[in-house]
């Protein structure tokens, strides 16, 4: 149960920065900060605290990520110069400010979640696409990530005790996965809109892991334009795999960008209800602490959806969230392929055991019953608007 959660902040996390039009960009907190201030007079002040992370050495990222690139990056940043990495992502004249806070964010994140106290690293830039050397898994590019704070925040807890990484943005993070894909003392599941459809282009169901690791990758695919049904349905199979695990820490990949017209570039139709109840699930299923990183959301997913998620891991009753979005057969259909793949590769690979119930569910595909619940929820949906 998460009682108060600390929101590391620093003003210096908006000097990564470019003059171009770009979506990663300092103006992102200006919509987080406003999401945050909204809560006020629903949450008292004391459960949701701001605090200012200290510079770190970016040498610490050097746990997650091979001594050549964290070296050779620290050299473009020393020079304090604005160059492109990859067609995404760029380095700024103070990218090295915003870096250093981040490497001090993951340590204060860290010091809070040893005395078991929560935290959300409200800081750019963004994490889970970063791998061992930079670009991961084949992707394009770096998707605007250039240090893994997520992997590194996982990988130093779970020298403390169980710890399980939840990455919810809507890519997936195949940074994250690429750095623990070999290793077994860390579990990795990843909620992400369909590999064929958007960037990473990675995250299939059948990338379990390797050796020590194999089994512990659990990818959950959801199609594009999924609505609140889908993704809540993919949060039962998240909230089974923890009660299996009963992690002592969870690292939350935080992002917003499955929020419905929170960006051009994907097409989901999720509104606050998803992110109230993956906070409220995150925060019953941790025995310690939850830390929570901030990946994606360039609009609405950070004005709405990222206080909805802090509402839920408090806890707060009667927060006024969006009515249900409802998908498509087309995408229930697509999603319940993905899911039955997903089944038998946990059953197969993975110590991971799945209830009698569930599996039997998936077994016998109630392929009808579901259909015949779509049509019941559309109608539903039709008669309230
Ligand atoms: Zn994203």
């Amino acid at each position: 149960m998460v009682r108060r959660i600390y929101i590391i902040y620093h003003e210096d996390f908006r000097l990564h920065s470019i003059e171009l039009a770009h979506p990663e960009n300092p103006a992102r907190f200006d919509l987080g900060l406003e999401g945050i201030r909204g809560l006020a007079g629903i949450v008292s002040g004391r459960r949701v605290r701001l605090i200012e992370p200290p510079t770190g050495s970016l040498g610490i990222f050097k746990r997650v990520h091979s001594s050549s690139y964290v070296d050779w990056i620290s050299s473009i940043l020393r020079s304090r110069k604005t160059l492109w990495l990859d067609s995404d992502t760029y380095v700024s004249s103070g990218s090295i400010d915003a870096l250093s806070r981040l490497a001090g964010a993951v340590q204060r994140a860290i010091v809070l979640a040893l005395r078991g106290e929560s935290s959300l690293i409200l800081g750019r830039p963004p994490s889970h696409h970063a791998g061992f050397n930079g670009r991961a898994m084949g992707a394009p590019s770096q998707g605007f990530c250039i240090f893994n704070a997520t992997a590194l925040i996982g990988s130093i807890l779970s020298k403390h005790g169980k710890t399980v990484i939840v990455d919810f943005d809507v890519h997936h993070g195949n940074g994250t996965q690429e750095i623990l894909y070999n290793r077994g003392d860390i579990t990795h599941i990843d909620i992400h809109q369909d590999p064929s459809t958007t960037f990473p282009y990675t995250g299939y169901p059948d990338q379990i892991g390797d050796g020590e690791g194999r089994g512990t990758k659990i990818n959950i695919v959801v199609p594009p334009i999924s609505g609140d049904d889908i993704y809540l349905d993919a949060l039962r199979l998240v909230e089974i795999i923890l009660d299996y695990i009963k992690p002592d820490f969870i690292v939350a990949s935080a992002g917003f960008d499955a929020f419905r017209g929170d960006t051009d570039a994907v097409l989901s139709n999720v509104g606050s209800k998803f992110y109230y109840m993956i906070g409220r699930l995150l925060s019953a299923k941790n025995k310690i602490a939850v830390v929570t990183v901030l990946e994606g959301g360039y609009g609405d997913g950070l004005r709405r959806g990222l206080p909805a998620y802090i509402a839920g891991l408090l806890g707060v009753r009667k927060y006024p969230l969006d009515p249900m979005s409802y998908s498509s057969r087309g995408a229930w259909k697509l999603y319940w392929e993905y899911k039955r793949h997903l089944i038998n590769n946990i059953i197969e690979n993975s110590k991971i055991m799945l209830p009698e119930e569930y599996v039997r569910e998936y077994q016998y595909n109630k392929w009808r019953t579901i259909k015949s619940n779509i049509r019941r929820k559309h109608r539903r949906a039709r008669k309230r608007r």
